[in-house]
Formats: C-alpha cells, sequence, structure tokens
C-alpha cells in the first residue's frame, strides 16, 4: 500500500473536525457501529507532559491502494513549535478556508508554516453549501495570502477542491452545481498532488519522535515518521538522546493510525507514520537508530510554554 502523509489545517470552525469525519465516513475506514463522537482527533482528554501539550491527533484512511496518514495541527500561535514539528512529518496539507469567512489570522499563521516548510498545498474551499459564500473573492484573498508569505511558483500553482463537509460533496468547479455527493475529488487530488514520502534508502533505521502520546499500559510514546529503514518489536535499539548521550532499549510496542484508532502492529516501514513504546522518558526530536548505525537526525527544536489547558 502507498502512502500520503497530510496535515490539516485551519482557523478555528472553518471545518477540519467534519472534513476529517467526512473523509473517515467515505473511506469507509470506520466501522459502521463506531461513533464519531468518540473520535480521536477532537478528544478532550489532552494529555500534558514536561511541558509539551498534545494537541494534534493522527487519523489514517485507506483509499483506492493509498493509506493517508493524517495529522490534525492546532491553530493557535501558541503551539507555533508543534506545527512545524508536524510539518516534519507531511508533505502536503489541506488548507480548509470558509467559503464565506475567507482567510483569517489562523490561516495565515498556518500557511506560513506550511510554506516555510515547502510542503505541497491543496486549499480546499469548505461550506459550499452555505446560503451566502463569496467563493471569487476568498480565492483571490487566499491567493493574496500566498503572494503576503512569499510562496514560491511551485506553491502558488496549487490545486483548489470546493467542498462541502457536512454534506459530503465535492467539485473541482466554483460552481456549486457540479458539486458531486461524494469526496473523490479530494481524495484523488491527495493522492495526485501530495508526494508519495522520500525516503532515505541507505541502512540503518532512523525514527524521529516529533510528538508525545501516553499510555496507561506502556508509558511515554513517541510519535513520527520512519525517516530510514524498518522498526519491529522487539528490536534492541539505541536512542541519541537530545544531549547527545545514548540509551539502549527494546521496542515493546509499535503502533500505527487506523480510523479513529492507534493500532498495534510488528513491523513500521520508512515513510509510515506511527507510534514507539518501551523508552520511558524518550524525547522529542532524539532518534531512534539501530545499534549497528548511530546516526541521529538533526534535533528539532520545541519552543512550546509550559500551559495548563482548561477544558
Ligand atoms: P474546526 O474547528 O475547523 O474543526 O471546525 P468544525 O468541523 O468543528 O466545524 C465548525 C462548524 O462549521 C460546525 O458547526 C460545523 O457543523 C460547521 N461546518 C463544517 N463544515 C461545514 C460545511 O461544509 N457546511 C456548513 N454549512 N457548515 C459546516
Amino acid at each position: 500500500m502507498e502512502i500520503r502523509n497530510v496535515a490539516i489545517i485551519a482557523h478555528v470552525d472553518h471545518g477540519k473536525t467534519t472534513l476529517v469525519d467526512q473523509l473517515l465516513k467515505q473511506s469507509g475506514t470506520l466501522d459502521a457501529h463506531e461513533e464519531i463522537a468518540d473520535r480521536a482527533m477532537d478528544s478532550n482528554d489532552l494529555e500534558r507532559e514536561r511541558g509539551i501539550t498534545i494537541l494534534s491527533k493522527t487519523t489514517a484512511i485507506h483509499y483506492k491502494n493509498y493509506k493517508i496518514n493524517i495529522m490534525d495541527t492546532p491553530g493557535h500561535a501558541d503551539f507555533g513549535g508543534e506545527v512545524e514539528r508536524i510539518m516534519n512529518m507531511v508533505d502536503g496539507v489541506l488548507l480548509v478556508v470558509d467559503a464565506y469567512e475567507g482567510t483569517m489570522p489562523q490561516t495565515r499563521f498556518v500557511l506560513k508554516k506550511a510554506l516555510e516548510a515547502h510542503v505541497k498545498p491543496i486549499v480546499v474551499i469548505n461550506k459550499v453549501d452555505r446560503p451566502v459564500v463569496r467563493i471569487s473573492e476568498v480565492m483571490d484573498e487566499v491567493l493574496e495570502l500566498f503572494m503576503e508569505l512569499g510562496a514560491d511558483d511551485d506553491q502558488l500553482d496549487f490545486p483548489t477542491v470546493y467542498v462541502s463537509a457536512l454534506n459530503g460533496t465535492s467539485s473541482l468547479d466554483p460552481d456549486i452545481n457540479t458539486q458531486v455527493h461524494n469526496m473523490d475529488c479530494l481524495f484523488d487530488m491527495i493522492v495526485k498532488e501530495i508526494p508519495a514520502p522520500i525516503v532515505d534508502t541507505a541502512d540503518g533505521l532512523q525514527f524521529q519522535p516529533s510528538l508525545l502520546d501516553y499510555n496507561d499500559y506502556v508509558g511515554r510514546i513517541g510519535i513520527g515518521r520512519v525517516e530510514r529503514g524498518k522498526v519491529h518489536v522487539n528490536d534492541n535499539v539505541t536512542c541519541v538522546r537530545a544531549d547527545g548521550t545514548l540509551t539502549k532499549f527494546r521496542i515493546q510496542k509499535l503502533f500505527t493510525f487506523l480510523g479513529l484508532h492507534r493500532i498495534e502492529v510488528e513491523e513500521l516501514d520508512a515513510g509510515d507514520i506511527g507510534a514507539i513504546a518501551g523508552l520511558a522518558d524518550i524525547g522529542v526530536g532524539e532518534t531512534v537508530c539501530d545499534n549497528a548505525h548511530i546516526d541521529p537526525l538533526p534535533l528539532l527544536h520545541v519552543d512550546e510554554p509550559t500551559i495548563q489547558m482548561v477544558f
């Protein structure tokens, strides 16, 4: 199965959550009995550890022969570091913009991060079903924002899909009457426009946690992209720590994402996004290597303030 890694970015209320739910529903990745209310992307049980707030949730859908990992992103400027680290894992973004409201402060903030990371943007004009929309003005605003933020020629050449995430319709044409009753325009755009993850084919594992999560049974989990090689459960590996020291450990569990769930797997392949358990104090930006190839990636910076989240 081919992989696509994409982040979804938007101003609050422009429809990220509704869009991911609709993609999940239409891809058939959700089990019939699953309640969207239990959804992972919007859970309120935010875990906080050492000042790193986990606001991002990952989900994955299957479409045709592709597994599409979708990373949610926090829109707030306080979490700029987290957005940057997510951009490090993906090859493209869906920039969701409300067809009436147009570009807003958080649209600018998250698009800036995406353009800086040189990932491929797809513009998703959402809520085209609203009684009053301003599609052509909104498109002008989007183009202007790309230019203001210094987009290069390739980025300026962004494709656009017009959708109603609520109704599950999509079109490549701004004319609302051309909407079809599925999200295939968007699915096809993702697999066509967002490049497959580039992986280093040299020997040796490289896995860099970009986010942390916590699980009662296995403790701290590092979520990241396998940059190189393969990792299996029970592998003996070495973590190159932030201070340059080495810590050996055994991979206890590996997880990938499917629908709203994190599922246990035996191995993770280069290019995929997954989670590693086995090192109780694994940190963001460190590199997990196999013992024979200690070859750390550049450290990722972590700039989040410690924030008490109240929900
Ligand atoms: P998020 O903050 O970006 O995750 O936004 P949500 O997905 O929670 O959506 C915010 C609001 O917009 C909710 O009331 C949704 O029902 C509504 N919404 C989302 N997509 C659409 C759409 O395509 N059409 C309309 N009319 N409303 C939508």
